[in-house]
């Protein structure tokens, strides 16, 4: 058998994409499994969004490939979009758009990493920034936080994780999996750190921005010192329902755009055309079915929060965007099952699926092993069924 390469060894599997994969197994199986494993959205991509793809494939326009970077019209709507939502000046040679913003953040590191460079990473993270890292060679400085502080790094953490090496710090707000969403106030501090050592660039992953409860979302491009420092990150997955389309984008100064036009020359090229057309008309059009989606994960995220409020020892903070809760289990780390003993998050997350028909994944993927990220993208019957099964599964455990 040919062996795996080094680069590969190196990376885990995706955690959220291996629990998904378990579930549809089990389901596949006839079992009853309610899913709160993979963030997407449970809702259809906007009508309107639909249209303008048919009526992209019936033109007949859009069978060819596409620039490497997308079309010329995808970026100046993007611009559009950064100028309005965000009020960034950007210009189309500043956009790369992306098979999702995962392929976005790949590019960037790939394109920037050298062995022996350091990338800071708040942790809990979305479980692809270490392994991508990981793929580069390059090194994961974490920066641990805690439930009781919301799950944010401070300044001062910030400050004492920079080294010569630093290359990068790479952060979601709101998070993924924690719901946490930085203030204008918190990033400022981050600036005032950031000032001081320009060495660092700053991958701001903004795929949830739509999805904020706590009000306008801040990008820490924002601040005119950062602006040439930063490469911001999203798409269209979770504020648009499109997380089988395939867009993600990035903008970032020219430099950095073009590096990571090359690369994706060689691997991808550009990415679905028709989808890139139908993104136009997401980012320009109609805005309500987001604004319904946000309001709709609002629901879902009290819901929610009260009923694992009568699970017993579970401690969580109230998450003010995305659409995960990602509750501290540990206090049934230790317990058995029928003799089977649950030694960790690990454990608890294949035991609740087994046991309790709900796939959620283990916080060790995100870097805290105490918790359990589930997803609150499912309807309010099946969050109330879910959690149900959940604290009678918990119950269980002596
Ligand atoms: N960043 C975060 C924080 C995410 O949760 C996801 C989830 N998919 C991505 C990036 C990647 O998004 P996409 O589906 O556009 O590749
Ligand atoms: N980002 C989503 C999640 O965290 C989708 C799966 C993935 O791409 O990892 O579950």
């Amino acid at each position: 058998m040919l062996p795996t390469s080094d680069t590969l060894n190196r990376v885990s599997e995706s955690a959220t994409i291996k629990m998904a994969q378990l579930s549809r197994e089990l389901s596949a199986k006839g079992v009853n499994v309610i899913s709160l494993s993979l963030g997407e959205p449970d809702f259809n991509t906007p009508k309107h969004i639909k249209e303008a793809a048919k009526q992209a494939i019936d033109s007949g326009k859009y069978d060819s490939y596409s620039p490497i970077a997308g079309y010329l019209d995808l970026k100046q709507a993007i611009c559009e979009k950064l100028k309005r939502d965000n009020n960034l000046d950007y210009k189309p040679e500043n956009i790369v758009v992306s098979t999702g913003a995962k392929q976005s953040l790949a590019n960037v590191f790939i394109s920037f990493l050298n062995e022996g460079d350091e990338v800071i990473i708040p942790a809990p993270f979305w479980v692809s920034y270490p392994e991508q890292v990981k793929l580069c060679n390059a090194t994961c400085v974490y920066i641990p936080t805690t439930v009781d502080a919301d799950f944010k790094m401070t300044a001062e953490q910030l400050e004492k994780a920079i080294t010569p090496k630093t290359k990068f710090l790479v952060y979601s707000s709101p998070s993924n999996p924690t719901g946490s969403v930085y203030s204008r106030e918190e990033i400022e501090s981050f600036v005032k750190v950031l000032e001081k050592y320009p060495q660092v660039h700053v991958i701001s992953d903004e795929i949830y921005e739509h999805i904020n409860y706590k009000g306008k979302h801040i990008s820490i491009a924002e601040f005119p010192s950062m602006k040439d420092r930063t490469i911001v990150v999203n798409g269209q997955a979770k504020g648009y329902a499109m997380t089988g389309w395939r867009i993600g984008y990035m903008a970032a100064p020219a430099y950095i755009a073009k590096a990571c036009d090359k690369l994706q020359g060689q691997i991808t090229s550009g990415t679905n055309s028709v989808a890139q057309h139908a993104t136009i008309t997401a980012l320009l059009g109609d805005q309500a079915p987001t604004e319904a989606f946000r309001l709709a994960f609002l629901k879902r995220r009290d819901l929610v929060l009260g009923l694992l409020k009568e699970i017993p020892n579970v401690k969580c903070n109230v998450p003010d965007g995305a659409f995960y809760v990602f509750p501290d289990l540990s206090a049934y780390f230790g317990k058995d099952f029928n003799g089977e003993p649950i030694k960790d998050a690990d454990d608890l997350a294949l035991y609740l699926l087994h046991e309790g028909h709900v796939a959620a994944v283990s916080g060790t993927g995100f870097g805290a092993p105490e918790c359990i990220r589930f997803s609150y993208a499912a309807s309010e019957e099946n969050l109330i069924e879910a959690f149900k099964r959940v604290k009678n599964a918990l119950a269980k455990l002596v």
